[in-house]
Parts: structure tokens; sequence; C-alpha cells
């Protein structure tokens, strides 16, 4: 498969499509560029597509039938770049399109059981914490208010936020913060129903989608999480979280409505003395 690489390619730049796997960085930089695949397909003619496939999903494609997938899924990336605002990866892009659009991964919503199968593990789940990162969120959101607005069932939104995290960081360094980022991002993947989504939001910042859920519940579920980082001992001091819950509805249906909304919740809650949980207000 080598080939000898022409005089103007960088090194970093060549690309072995040697044991018909390619790393994750190689194929975002074939996604990236137009010219570059097109002079990778006269280079690895009949089967560049199906070891991208196969890099991929752990699939065998035919390279007519990769080819095909690779242009959708690449299409569906620039899609999803301009709903969102923000550029999503390759890797979620495959994801998102695999298995909820194609429906051509055996599972549709639950990410969990493909992610062995998946080469881009490492960058749909945050390292430290082990939640779903930023991108995931954004694709998962996007998806479930349009499946909560068709079947007309309630989704909510949770933010978590960790008070005084500078403070922990100041006193007992950062390396003790990141021990809590971890702890607590165990915690929420546990306390998380399967078809829930928890992420890491930003720094500091939690989330977990929850889909086809009442309020009432939602508040009960985040109440239970409140309570049981607040009896979390760490190497002997404890933590505790404020979380703004808010609920999708005929108001409150894009995610930017449903995160502002979250979010106001959750700067109430810091407001009022953090350590609590609180609903969003149902707008007028
Ligand atoms: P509040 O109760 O209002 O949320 O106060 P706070 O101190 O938690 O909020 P602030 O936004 O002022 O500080 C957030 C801190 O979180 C600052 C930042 O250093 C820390 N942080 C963010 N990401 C990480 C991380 O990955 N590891 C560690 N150890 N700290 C982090
Ligand atoms: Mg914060
Ligand atoms: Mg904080």
């Amino acid at each position: 498969m080598k080939d000898k690489p022409s005089p103007n390619y960088q090194i970093e730049d060549i690309i072995e499509v040697e044991d018909n796997i390619l790393s994750l960085e190689d194929i975002v930089r074939l996604a990236n560029n137009r010219k570059r695949i097109q002079e990778y397909e006269i280079r690895y003619k009949d089967c560049l597509y199906s070891t991208i496939l196969m890099s991929l999903t752990h699939e065998r494609y035919t390279e007519t039938e990769a080819k095909l997938l690779w242009n959708a899924i690449v299409a569906h990336m620039k899609s999803l770049n301009n709903n969102l605002g923000r550029q999503v990866g390759i890797a979620v892009a495959s994801l998102d399109y695999l298995s909820n659009i194609k429906n051509e991964l055996s599972d549709p919503l639950i990410i969990e059981e493909r992610k062995s199968n998946f080469v881009a593990e490492a960058t749909t789940k945050d390292e430290l914490t082990g939640l779903y990162v930023r991108e995931v969120f954004d694709v998962i959101l996007n998806k479930e208010i349009d499946e909560a607005n068709r079947t007309r069932s309630p989704l909510c939104l949770l933010m978590l936020d960790i008070d005084d995290f500078k403070k922990i960081n100041d006193r007992y360094g950062h390396q003790e913060g990141d021990t809590v980022l971890n702890k607590l991002g165990t915690l929420l993947n546990s306390s998380v129903r399967e078809m829930d989504t928890a992420v890491r939001y930003g720094g500091e910042e939690l989330a977990i989608i929850m889909p086809r859920i009442s309020l009432k519940k939602a508040l009960n579920a985040a109440q239970r999480i409140r309570e049981s980082i607040e009896k979390t001992q760490f190497n002997n001091f404890s933590v505790t979280v404020s979380i703004g819950v808010s609920q999708s509805s005929d108001l409150l249906k894009t995610p930017m409505d449903l995160i502002r909304s979250a979010d106001n919740a959750l700067y109430e809650a810091k407001e009022r003395g953090k350590n609590l949980v609180v609903a969003a207000s149902i707008p007028e």
C-alpha cells in the first residue's frame, strides 16, 4: 500500500494505509481536504474508502458502498457544523450519521455499546471524567429535541456546576481538583439511565440530557445526584454542586432555549446559596 510520497508533501501529511487501519487524525485530514482525498483516491485505488469506513466502524463495506457512505458522512458533518454553529468532528458526524440517520449500526441510540468498535472513542469521551465531550452533547441534544418535538414527549436538561471549585483547587491543589472531577464523572455515569447522556459541558460544568421524563422526575433525579455528591468523601473534604433543570415545551423547543433556561436556573441556585437544585421558570 505504501507509495513514494510526492516531494511537496510534508512528512506528517503522509498517510500510511497499512494494516487496513487509518488513525482518526488521518481521517480528519482527509475529511477536511477535498483535494487531498482526490489525490489519495488515485493513489489508493479500490481500497481508500473501505479502509476509512473500516477504521471508523470496524465494519466491512465494499469500496463503492464505502465511498457513498463517506460522501454522505462528510456532507452530514458540514450540515451539523452549519446547524450547530460549531465544528463537529468527523468521528461524531460518522457516529450520528451511521447510527441515527442511516441506522447502519445495529443499535441506533446506544453509543455505549458501539464505542468499543469505534476508533474515535477517545474523542467522544472526556478522559478525565469519562463523560461524553461537548460535541457529542450538541449532536445528541439536537436529535433528542427533534424527537421530543415530533413525539410531543418531554425532554429535560440538567446543568450542574461544582460549588466554589476554585477554592478547592486553591486549598487542595489542582490534582486533587482533578480527582473530584474524575469521581463526579463516575458518579454521574452510574446515576443516569441508559437513555440519558451525561457530558462534560465545560471545565467544571457537567450536563445530563434526559429524554422522555417529566420535570418532576428529573428534579428528583437531580436531588439524588446532588445528595450523593454531598455525601462523597474526598481526602478529608467534600464538595457540593448546584443544578439547574429545564424541560422542553412549546416555548422551549430549540437546544439554545433549553440550555439557556437550565443555565438561568443554575445561576439562580448559585444566587440562592449553592448546593441546590432549581427548576427553570416556565416561560410565559
Ligand atoms: P461557583 O460556586 O460560583 O461555581 O464558583 P467556582 O469557584 O466553582 O467558579 P469559577 O467559575 O470561578 O471557577 C471554576 C474553577 O474550575 C476554575 C478552574 O480552575 C476550575 N477548573 C476548570 N476545569 C478544571 C479541571 O479540569 N481541573 C481542575 N482541577 N480545575 C478545573
Ligand atoms: Mg463554572
Ligand atoms: Mg463552579
